[in-house]
């Protein structure tokens, strides 16, 4: 049986691997893709930063790239050493983890099931794309987790953003900061009594257009031309660009049958990490609705290892086949 299974090869899988080979546990992280979201083809850009350590990255000015830490390179320094422990990898997909006594067992595409004492969800999330209409959604930018890259570059410029996330909302403020002018298109008429929303409403740059469905997007010389509706009333919005955000979709149908997953779909965790459920664990993406960065996905997956490390310590003091909770104090104290 191995400690500890982490599942997603992530920032946060990553991460949370990286404390386990400090700890000498004996691990194995799952992925199907080592990498992550940082590694596909969209995001990989040479300006994708991680976090706001760039905040003022204004261009190919090789200083400023010298002093960037790309996400992509922040990640490699852990892969390059996780490859080099490939007893730690396997390249697989898991199709659910079943909890069995005080073990779990994780069933997995191609390898068979793996029993472990515990284990760390790090699955991450898609972009939702639910709009439905004409042209290509291709032309709205998903708005991701860059704001501060994307602000710095809307210098004087029209900027549409669709969505009533929290991360849209703030992007908005973000982008007022610099941009001529804000377009913020909510899709429900409730968004606009949200308390961020009347507050964005104040800023003269910012135009709020709620209960507006996008029906059409085009592009026009370098301009996008999004066509939006409420009721009868059709307006066309001109900008230099435009961005979505719809939400998330966490990857988290692998542990939907243990109880731990809450609205919308993230596994609930506390603040160190931990389920309700002992010796399971989530860290990134996967359980933060409002959206995260590279930075505090390694965060994460770093604090849920550490979690799941003391959950195993306190296991073997006390002998297995008892369930615990994480913190040994509080079980004692208990
Ligand atoms: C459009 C966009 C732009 C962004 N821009 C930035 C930016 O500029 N700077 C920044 O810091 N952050 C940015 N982010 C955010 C950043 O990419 C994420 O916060 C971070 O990658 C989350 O890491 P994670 O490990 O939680 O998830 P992910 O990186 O998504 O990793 C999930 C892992 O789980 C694996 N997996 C999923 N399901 C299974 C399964 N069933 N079995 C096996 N493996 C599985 C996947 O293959 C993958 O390895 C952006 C995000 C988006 C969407």
């Amino acid at each position: 049986m191995r400690d500890l299974v982490i599942i997603g090869g992530g920032a946060a899988g990553q991460a949370a691997a990286m404390y386990a080979l400090g700890k000498d546990l004996d691990f194995l992280l799952i992925c199907d893709h080592l990498g992550g979201r940082i590694e596909r083809p969209a995001a990989v850009e040479k300006d994708y930063l991680v976090g706001s350590i760039l905040v003022h990255y204004d261009g190919p000015d090789p200083e400023d790239e010298e002093r960037a830490l790309i996400g992509s390179s922040a990640v490699h320094l852990f892969e390059d050493l996780l490859r080099s422990h490939q007893e730690f990898m396997l390249e697989d997909r898991v199709k659910a983890v079943r909890r069995e006594g005080d073990t779990f067992l994780v069933e997995t595409q191609r390898s068979g099931p793996i029993t472990t004492a515990s284990v760390i969800v790090a699955t991450g999330v898609t972009p939702r794309r639910d709009l439905r209409l004409n042209g290509s959604a291709g032309l709205l930018a998903d708005l991701g987790h860059s704001t501060t890259q994307h602000a710095a570059a809307l210098v004087g410029k029209r900027v549409v953003v669709v969505g009533d996330t929290l991360q849209a909302l703030y992007s908005v403020a973000e982008f007022a900061a610099t941009a001529l002018q804000v377009y913020l298109v909510l899709p429900t008429e409730a968004a606009a009594d949200r308390a961020e929303v009347r507050l964005l409403q104040q800023r003269p740059n910012i135009a709020i257009l709620p209960g507006y469905q996008v029906i059409d997007v085009a592009a026009e010389g370098g301009t996008r031309v999004l066509v939006v509706r409420r009721g009868d009333e059709v307006s066309r919005l001109v900008a230099d660009v435009a961005f979505a955000d719809l939400g998330y979709e966490p990857a988290s149908a692998v542990v939907r049958d243990l109880g731990v997953v809450g609205p919308g779909g993230f596994v609930q965790v506390d603040r160190d990490g931990a389920t309700r459920v002992p010796g399971l664990f989530a860290a990134g993406d996967v359980t933060r609705p409002e959206g995260e960065q590279v930075l505090t996905a390694i965060g994460d997956g770093a604090r849920a290892a550490r979690c799941a490390h003391f959950y195993l310590l306190t296991r073997t003091m006390r002998g297995s086949g008892q369930s615990v909770g994480m913190s040994w104090g509080a079980e004692q104290d208990g």
